[in-house]
């Protein structure tokens, strides 16, 4: 596609397009409800925005089920979400924010950096392929790794395993994460998960200090088991 003459999408679009990206990713159709507390709007007030996405050919609308994105909806978010995605790793590695900063100030610019800002920057910052969360950056292609589908409520006490990627959202519970050291990277061992509310205590290998994550929590961190 011929970057010049690109009509430059609107941040509600894009904003749509990367929602439903995020939610479909791991599987499945996007739900009115799920893409509703997605982009922070009432169900009510999407069903517009959902036919004009349509019209344009980023989404195909399955009844009773949702949205899913077309192969042209997909190459959009997955622009959007390397914008992202290059601008929260380059906040935090060259500008010193924390990794609890940097979403929110993401969220304002990804939509007006050019693809010229982007590229400079991923130069800079020698091609990062995940940024400070651990999701994968697609490249300036749209290629983009396989999903993490395990997360930490999947995995049973004695198990040992790898942080991959945390969602970037909620800077309380980031905070949470890096003061009990379970960041992208590190490796833990579950110790055990409580029968009646599955909270789950984990220790990081090579330190005895648990930390309790409760089952929403353990919800939002994909992991992959290591052999022993
Ligand atoms: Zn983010």
């Amino acid at each position: 596609m011929d970057n010049n003459v690109k009509i430059q999408l609107s941040p509600s679009v894009e904003d749509y397009l990367k929602g439903i990206y995020t939610i479909t990713e791991r599987g499945g159709t996007a739900s009115t409800s799920a893409l509703a507390q997605a982009i922070g709007v009432q169900p009510a007030s999407i069903t517009g925005m959902i036919k004009r996405l349509a019209n344009l050919g980023y989404v195909e609308h399955i009844p009773y089920k949702g949205v899913q994105l077309t192969e042209n909806g997909s190459a959009e978010a997955l622009r959007v979400i390397r914008r992202h995605r290059i601008l929260e790793t380059y906040l935090q590695e060259q500008l010193g924010y924390t990794w609890t900063e940097v979403h929110q100030e993401a969220e304002l610019l990804e939509h007006t950096v050019s693809n010229k800002l982007i590229s400079r920057m991923a130069r800079v910052l020698n091609n990062p392929t995940h940024d400070p969360h651990g999701a994968p950056i697609p490249t300036a292609s749209g290629d983009i790794p396989k999903a993490h589908f395990l997360t930490l409520l999947d995995v049973e006490p004695n198990d040992l395993i790898r942080i991959e990627e945390v969602q970037d959202e909620d800077p309380v519970r980031l905070q949470y994460l890096e003061e009990s050291g379970l960041t992208p990277g590190v490796l833990v061992k579950i110790m055990k998960r409580n029968s009646f509310d599955q909270m789950t205590t984990v220790t990081v290998l090579g330190s005895e200090i648990p930390t309790a994550v409760s089952r929403e929590l353990a919800r939002d961190v994909f992991v992959s088991k290591i052999q022993e």
